[in-house]
């Protein structure tokens, strides 16, 4: 079906004319014998038919033709109104322009866009329509958290649905325990493998501390007898040293001293030194 012929503003040249809705061509295609058509007509046409509409002369879909292109042109230059004028939309444009005008135009009528609603309304009432579409999706007025979806479901039992609200909640916490549980068990088992490993280390290391210590105590200890046979072995020379200036002692007194007595003794003195220088001598010796 072509444009009606009303909505046009001036001549339209009777060329861009269809031969068969007699309105302004839409989608035009054209024939050999120069007739022009709607393709919507024209395929209409051929279903029972097969010649041209206005000369009889044959014709099928193979040998339509597009329209010339000055034909083309002028009918995209014409001017027509909206076809919401009725509806109040002014805009008059070019006939090339007007599918695309009629696509946004705030008069067109659009369907409501929720699931089921029947509803076609003006573009520029859609939004006033959605907020009060009884097929709007929108919580329970009681305030039970329930999504009505549409008329049927805004007699829900409030009660029920908190139940089963609960139930998901529950449910909900009840998952989410279980996974808190098990990561912290998984957190505890790591750290006590940890703490085990840890506790190995410092066994070994308290074992590595006690074996130095009892060789150190065993060192001291040997140690500690050398010393002390030391000073035994140095106690026992004393003890000699001592009996052996003793002696010297008590030497030197029976060599010397009856001499004395018989008063030769101005005769001695050289020998006397000569017996000392002896003594020391032996005695560096002995220490
Ligand atoms: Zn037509
Ligand atoms: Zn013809
Ligand atoms: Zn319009
Ligand atoms: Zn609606
Ligand atoms: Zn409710």
């Amino acid at each position: 079906m072509g444009y009606d012929m009303e909505r046009f503003v001036g001549y339209v040249n009777e060329g861009l004319i269809c031969c068969i809705c007699r309105d302004v061509l839409q989608d035009p295609v054209q024939a050999p014998c120069e007739h022009a058509f709607c393709t919507s007509c024209i395929h209409g046409w051929l279903i029972q038919h097969n010649s041209c509409p206005e000369d009889r002369q044959f014709l099928d879909l193979s040998i339509l033709r597009p329209l010339y292109r000055y034909m083309r042109n002028d009918l995209n230059r014409l001017q027509l109104h909206c076809t919401n004028r009725d509806r109040g939309c002014e805009i008059v444009c070019a006939l090339e322009s007007i599918d695309s005008h009629e696509y946004e135009c705030e008069y067109t009528h659009v369907p409501c866009p929720n699931n089921g609603c029947p509803v076609q309304v003006e573009r520029r009432n859609l939004y006033s329509h959605v907020l009060v579409c009884e097929f709007r999706t929108r919580e329970c007025p009681n305030g039970c958290g329930y999504v009505i979806l549409g008329p049927e479901d805004a007699q829900h039992n409030c009660v029920a649905e908190m139940r089963t609200e609960l139930e998901l909640l529950r449910s909900d916490m009840i998952c989410q325990m279980e996974d808190t549980k098990q990561e912290m068990q998984s957190r505890l088992d790591s750290q006590r493998r940890h703490m085990v490993k840890r506790e190995s280390l410092l066994q070994k290391d308290i074992e590595e501390l006690k074996s130095q210590m009892s060789k150190m105590m065993s060192n001291m200890q040997a140690l500690m007898a050398t010393e002390r046979q030391h000073r035994q072995e140095l106690e026992q020379a004393e003890l000699e040293k001592r009996e052996l200036l003793e002696l010297m002692k008590n030497f030197q007194k029976d060599s010397f001293f009856p001499r004395n007595r018989s008063k030769k003794a101005i005769h001695s003195p050289p020998l006397f030194r000569l017996d000392s220088m002896k003594l020391k001598t032996w005695e560096a010796t002995a220490i």
